[in-house]
């Protein structure tokens, strides 16, 4: 099992923390290091996993206690979420030209599985209903081109050739025209691979770019390999830029450090997964499933979750009391903003009106910039400001207190201050609505 050994190095962490009752600075400590110790020998490098380290202790010193929920299972919550995160969140899928053929250009040094991933590919974009043909590309290793044309076979698409006799770019380029010609939805292009990274190899790549504009450029990157992948994919991104990595061998005794920080290290994500040696062994890379196997504890993930999503209910029923009393004052503003960054309760509500939708990730990202901005203001107003905003909207000298103690502008005081007002307004209105619609429900 790939992730055997950071599975139990983990597990040691946890076990360290039973019959705690909160995280603290003290008794993570001792997690802190095993987790630090496990990550390093799965083979992640360092300053990646003082990065994730340091970042894990502090949500875990700065997470609400959630009712139910034993600190070592909040740890490994708070561990899988910030997995997830190191191995670029969501899933990359692979994107498709918007006009003519998609082309898939698939780098990578030798014996790394590359020829298999062109099938493998083959074989994916078929499943999804498109028609694909193979590149052969790789002019200096004859043996290479009859491997394609095998696998082409297997798979039933079409392999295009000009023997060993053609220049890359301009193969690239004529089967590029002939995928136009026969209204091929993607071709995918075996380059060639070199035992090591050289000058040539390089050069070839950018003159292929150059002469085809491909809509991936995916290097193949052996999973066995640990942190040297990541380095790999960060050397040729630099070099001939490129849109993600195809990391193989999964299934191999990896230790797991390739899956883990080629998005960190590179920047770029991980596309696809090799898993074996047949033609279905490849797949998407799930960031949330990968740290599910990692942590081996998907009960413990989800029991976490719901308890979380509970407190998050309470929390919105709390809040639309507020709401519906017209208190909602700068406490619950502030509230609110942290729950809108941490996807939380307001876009549950906001959700439940009619007529608005869910709050977009997007937006998330943007109510955490906001809400930087925003605490830093009200966290300089007195606690009788925040429960009267009627104080700071009638005194000029409020605000500029306000202002200069949280380093703001007076007129950005007066902004949130008038905001807030607005958004009571606004509250009070949907609110009116919803009742309202309860109303005639209820009537009926
Ligand atoms: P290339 O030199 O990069 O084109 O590598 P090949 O495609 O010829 O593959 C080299 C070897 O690795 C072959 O024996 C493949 O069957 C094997 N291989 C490729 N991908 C995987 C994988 O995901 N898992 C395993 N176990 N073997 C793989």
């Amino acid at each position: 099992e790939m992730f055997g050994q950071l599975t139990t190095g983990l597990e040691s962490a946890w076990n360290k923390l039973r019959g705690v009752d909160v995280l603290t600075k003290e008794n993570i400590a001792e997690p802190m290091r095993d987790i630090r110790r496990a990550l390093l020998e799965a083979d992640v490098s360092l300053p990646v996993v003082r990065r994730f380290v340091s970042s894990v202790s502090e949500k875990a010193l700065g997470a609400d206690t959630i009712k139910g929920v034993r600190p070592e299972q909040q740890l490994v919550k708070i561990v899988h979420d910030e997995l997830v995160q190191l191995m670029g969140g969501e899933v990359s899928d692979l994107v498709f030209a918007k006009s003519g053929p998609t082309v898939i250009l698939l780098a990578g040094l030798q014996g790394v599985g590359k020829t298999t991933v062109c099938a493998k590919l083959a074989f994916y974009l078929k499943k999804l209903g498109k028609s694909c043909m193979l590149v052969a590309a790789d002019v200096y290793r004859p043996a290479a081109i009859d491997q394609l044309t095998i696998l082409g076979k297997q798979v039933g698409v079409p392999v295009y050739s000009e023997g060993a006799e053609g220049k890359p770019p301009q193969i690239t380029k004529n089967a590029v025209e002939e995928a136009k010609r026969k209204n091929i939805d993607a071709i995918v292009v075996d380059t060639a691979g070199r035992l090591q990274i050289d000058k040539a190899m390089m050069d070839e790549l950018k003159e292929v770019k150059k002469a085809v504009n491909p809509t991936e450029v995916l290097l193949v990157v052996d999973a066995m390999t640990g942190q040297e992948a990541a380095a790999l994919v960060t050397t040729f991104n630099i070099e001939i830029g490129i849109t993600g990595a195809i990391l193989t061998k999964l299934d191999g005794d990896s230790r797991g450090g390739a899956a883990l920080s080629v998005k960190e290290v590179s920047g770029r994500p991980i596309k696809f997964v090799g898993r074996g040696e047949r033609l279905e062994d490849l797949e998407l890379f799930y960031p949330d499933r990968m740290a599910q196997r990692v942590l081996g504890m998907g009960d413990v993930l989800s029991f976490v979750e719901k308890a979380q999503e509970i407190m998050r209910q309470e929390e919105a029923v709390e809040l639309q009391k507020k709401i519906m009393s017209a208190k909602f004052d700068f406490n619950d503003f502030l509230k609110q903003s942290q729950n809108v960054a941490k996807m939380g309760s307001m876009s549950r509500v906001i959700g439940m009106i009619p007529g608005m939708n869910k709050v977009t990730p997007a937006q998330i990202r943007e109510a955490e910039k906001r809400l930087a901005f925003v605490e830093s203001m009200i966290n300089a107003m007195t606690a009788e400001e925040r429960e009267k905003p009627e104080l700071l909207a009638e005194s000029r000298e409020r605000r500029i207190r306000v202002a200069e103690e949280s380093g703001k502008t007076e007129q950005e005081v007066s902004q949130l201050v008038a905001q807030l007002f607005q958004m009571r307004a606004q509250m009070q209105k949907l609110m009116g609505m919803v009742q309202g619609q309860e109303a005639i429900a209820g009537m009926g």
